[in-house]
């Protein structure tokens, strides 16, 4: 290849890895433009009808007609918000089979009496332990719809459905769901579901929403924290212009209005069905290789949609294969915390394709191959079956 070449693909490749992570994931240039632009006041007309269109576009995602408010913050902020706020002093029940309800359980010990109720990573929920714990007196209950970190959906209606016949309140981590796969918020009878902006919507990093439902406002903590006192978001969020009550990322809510409006364009039904193709496709690819996914499953509990687990076959170790296929310029994650090197994930959610799959597929299978592993069959092959 002449040098001037080399040398461009190497930049092209330098600069614009495709990011296949289950977050953050690409941002589309309509969304990065949106934010280069002069500073606004965020008490304006303008800035209001921002938040608004943000709120408006969010709903459907959610499933909800609750209150939407959006909180400068990763999707932790949007945790940590809803458990301080809903969960304090009280008897949480926290459902969890991966690293987030992990998370959720350690935020829940800073400000309540939480119980576990775990199974190992990327395996089926004790849901007969919840029935237990809610006639045990549990008054909350957190659940992660979608585990990233196995790559497991969990049953968010059954738990609802659980939480209701108790009258508890339902938590539900929705952050790498919403925007993504079926999330009915208000038929599930979740009381607060929370999303972050760098996964399903496809928008940069740094905001969290969050649903609250009127039962939820009704038990809201006396003692709430300051920055994120949920009744303090809501009230500003009532108001007209819409506002938030200290300064938000501005930037960061016009590039979510914008992404929002992309998720308004293609419709929330054909988004999920985009995100269900592309998760088809992938686990096609898995199985033609003879390699295994890395969640168990039953009768309550699927597969992800959004994210893809893979186990590592024999013989390859992860910085292997995640090294060779970042040089060919796609990165995915592999497993967090005593998963690390047992296995891969490819992040398929917001607004990637068939291009972006298919480019994934393929470094992976060029990967595998390098590495000497014996694949079964032509999983890329298989993978656009799938996306044509
Ligand atoms: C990414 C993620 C979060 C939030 O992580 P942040 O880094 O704070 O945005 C929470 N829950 C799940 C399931 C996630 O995938």
């Amino acid at each position: 290849m002449p040098r001037r070449h080399r040398m461009l693909r190497r930049i092209v490749m330098e600069t614009e890895p495709l990011l296949m992570l289950p977050g953050p994931v690409p941002v589309p240039e309509r969304v990065r433009l949106a934010m280069a632009r002069q500073a606004i006041n965020h008490r304006s007309a303008e800035f209001g009808a921002v938040y608004a269109d943000c709120v408006r576009c969010l709903k459907p995602t959610f499933g909800t007609e609750n209150d939407i408010v959006i909180i400068s913050g990763s999707g932790t902020a949007g945790m940590e918000a809803a458990v301080a706020n809903f969960a304090r002093g009280r008897k949480i029940a926290c459902l969890s089979n991966g690293k987030f309800g992990e998370r959720l359980f350690d935020i829940s010990k800073r400000y309540g009496e939480p119980t576990q109720l775990a199974s190992a990573w990327g395996t089926p929920l004790p849901l007969e332990d919840l029935a237990g714990s809610l006639e045990a007196g549990a008054e909350v209950v957190t659940l992660v719809h979608n585990e990233t970190s196995a790559g497991i959906l969990n049953p968010a209606a059954a738990v609802g459905r659980l939480c209701r016949k108790h009258d508890a309140l339902f938590i539900m981590d929705g952050v790498t769901s919403i925007g993504g796969d079926v999330v009915e918020a208000d038929r599930w009878g979740v009381d607060v579901a929370i999303v972050g902006s760098q996964k399903c919507l496809a928008a940069p990093a740094g905001l969290a929403a969050v649903s609250i439902s009127e039962r939820a406002m009704e038990r809201i903590a006396d003692e709430r924290p300051y920055y994120l006192d949920l009744a303090a978001y809501r009230k500003n969020a009532k108001k007209d212009p819409m506002e938030t009550p200290y300064t938000p990322a501005v930037p960061l809510f016009l590039a979510l209005r914008e992404a929002g409006l992309l998720i308004e364009e293609e419709g929330i039904e054909s988004r999920v069905e985009r995100h269900h193709r592309l998760a088809r496709a992938a686990r096609a690819a898995v199985d033609a290789w003879g390699l295994s996914l890395f969640p168990s499953t039953d009768e309550h509990h699927g597969y992800s949609n959004t994210v893809t687990a893979v186990r590592l076959p024999e013989g390859t170790t992860d910085a292997d294969l995640r090294g060779h296929v970042k040089k060919l310029g796609v990165i995915i994650a592999g497993g967090q915390d005593h998963l690390k090197g047992t296995i891969f994930r490819v992040g398929h959610m917001g607004a990637v394709g068939a291009p972006e799959l298919l480019a994934t597929f393929g470094a992976l299978q060029a990967a595998l191959g390098r590495l000497g592993c014996r694949l079964d069959g032509d999983g890329v092959a298989a993978a656009a079956a799938h996306l044509a």
